[in-house]
């Protein structure tokens, strides 16, 4: 899985995620002509652009998640599908996860980082 990755189904059309296949409504393309309209559609939707997510901590990290989440919960492909509480469940226990893991790193490779300086 990768932002280039692209899957086919066996009837050689083109998705952009899993969920997706078989719903020809949001293919992007197929093998035989290469990338359609909906995929440029896909690439550009800018689904974060509106009041709510312009005013959201999270939007960097967010970007209003999943087109198939939205799909399944409003019944349209392009509503935002907001995991707000979620983010804000999980985001600083994460945040102290990564600091926890980047100061053992530090111990481990290096000077110990204590109280604003690193010691010899
Ligand atoms: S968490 Fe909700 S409000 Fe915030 S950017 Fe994502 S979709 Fe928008």
């Amino acid at each position: 899985m990768s932002e280039t990755a692209r899957i086919v189904d066996p009837l050689g059309k083109l998705y952009n995620c899993p969920p997706l296949v078989g719903r020809e409504e949001f293919s992007i393309g197929d093998v035989w002509n290469g990338l359609n309209y909906k995929f440029s559609e896909f690439m550009t939707l800018d689904v974060w652009r509106n009041d709510q997510c312009l005013d959201c901590t999270y939007v960097p990290m967010c970007g209003s998640v999943c087109r198939y989440e939205a799909h399944l919960k409003t019944g349209d492909i392009y509503a935002p599908d907001c995991e707000k509480e979620f983010f804000e469940r999980t985001t600083p226990e994460m945040i102290k996860f990564e600091y926890d893991a980047a100061q053992q790193s530090l111990r481990a490779d290096g000077p110990e980082f204590e109280n604003g300086s690193f010691s010899e």
